[in-house]
């Protein structure tokens, strides 16, 4: 079971807030895929602390950059323009030009939530008065602001924090004939997921994005992807809608865009951009310095890597290590973004937390599935060893 650590000793009581549950480990380093607790420990990290470290823990080249930007300027405010985000701006456009066709602008905020308020706020401006409401499905994940948590479905969530904001609405994830009949005169954007990552490690059913988009043109909505879990080559493409051939109006990004420095985006074609007027939106932090730093970091490796490419072919290897354990029904998700199906009877945190304690850590995304996100950069012995470990955990469990 999990090594319980009790962070209480300086104090006499938790200096954490007691939102998270109790923390299982106290991890003291990293290193590409691996992790060690402070009594030394040796774990996988297959979950690369939920698909934010894509390049490995403490990769060299983005400590370096970090490093190296911390010396040199942190944070100037947006009264002036700095040459670091300015990098990075063009560089995030210049991927999302590629898979879209569509020059476009980005806002930078300082997590995947931040790029949500971001993307709701601009589909409010640019649909205009009365045409405020935002359409998402059950199951998906937005954030945990007032707003991105309204958008969210899932309303247990919502329950201890009523009223929620307005202007939500919520529709079962894949059935397009809802999707037409929520979508009406009064909605400004639906956001989207091309996997719900959170709700279970769910892909779009075939056709989904191609229906909703289409429900979209007709009807003036804008389509927004939250591709805070998927974008930055973790399904196998630069970003998870790709795999769909549809052209998003919004895409908001976070996780992996800075390898665990926290950042994220809002990104929009011109033209779409273009609803916002100075003063509408902003943040303090907004394309600082030392984090847009390691997003050039983050993309020149994942470029010279060819992240996408990897996470395809890691998937694949992946996927077919875990064919045939006994245990495992099934396995969804694209490249290195992995849902477990297990078989009836087992319980995915029984067997989450019988594989952390034998040094393999994975997330029990929900009672019957195990998520598997590692590092794009895994090697094919890590991936042996930590299935070796997943199918030990099962069999602990089942006895
Ligand atoms: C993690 C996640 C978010 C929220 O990002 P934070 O950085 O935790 O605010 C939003 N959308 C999706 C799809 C996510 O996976």
């Amino acid at each position: 079971m999990g090594h319980a650590f009790d962070t209480s000793t300086a104090v006499g009581h938790c200096p954490f807030m007691p939102v998270f549950g109790p923390p299982a480990l106290m991890i003291e380093r990293g290193s590409g895929t691996e992790l060690f607790d402070s009594n030394g420990q040796r774990y996988l990290d297959f979950l690369s602390g939920i698909a934010v470290v894509s390049l490995g823990h403490a990769n060299p080249v983005i400590a370096e950059a970090i490093a190296a930007q911390a010396h040199q300027l942190v944070h100037v405010s947006n009264f002036f323009a700095n040459p670091v985000a300015t990098r990075a701006a063009l560089q995030v456009d210049r991927l999302l030009t590629d898979a879209t066709g569509r020059p476009g602008q980005v806002f930078f905020t300082n997590s995947g939530a931040e790029a949500n308020e971001c993307a709701i706020k601009l589909a409010r401006r640019h649909g205009g008065r009365g045409r405020h409401t935002i359409v998402s499905a059950y199951g998906s994940f937005h954030g945990r602001t007032l707003a991105t948590l309204a958008a969210t479905g899932q309303p247990a969530k919502h329950e201890p924090f009523q009223p929620m904001p307005e202007g939500f609405r919520h529709v079962a994830w894949g059935d397009l004939d809802a999707m037409a009949a929520a979508v009406d005169a009064d909605v400004a954007a639906v956001l989207i997921e091309s996997i719900q990552g959170e709700g279970g490690v769910m892909p779009a059913p075939e056709g989904y994005l191609e229906g909703i988009r289409e429900i979209c043109d007709r009807t003036g909505a804008l389509l927004m992807l939250d591709e805070v879990q998927t974008g930055f080559g973790r399904t196998g493409r630069w970003f998870g809608f790709e795999h769909s051939g549809i052209i998003p109006d919004v895409v908001t990004l976070a996780k992996a865009m800075g390898n665990g420095m926290p950042i994220g985006a809002c990104w929009a074609p011109v033209e779409i951009a273009a609803s916002f007027q100075p003063g509408d939106h902003g943040s303090t932090y907004s394309g600082t310095a030392l984090a847009t730093a390691a997003v050039n970091a983050v993309i020149d490796e994942m470029r010279r890597l060819d992240a996408p490419a990897l996470a395809a072919t890691k998937g694949q290897r992946l996927r077919s290590v875990l064919t045939g354990i006994e245990g495992i029904t099934g396995v969804r998700g694209s490249g290195l973004l992995i849902g477990v199906a297990l078989a009836d009877g087992l319980v995915a945190g029984e067997v989450a937390a019988a594989a952390l304690s034998l040094g393999l850590i994975v997330n029990a995304v929900n009672a019957s599935t195990i998520r598997l996100a590692p590092p794009l950069t895994v090697s094919d012995d890590e991936i042996v060893e930590a299935v070796g470990i997943l199918a030990a955990a099962i069999k602990e469990v089942r006895s």
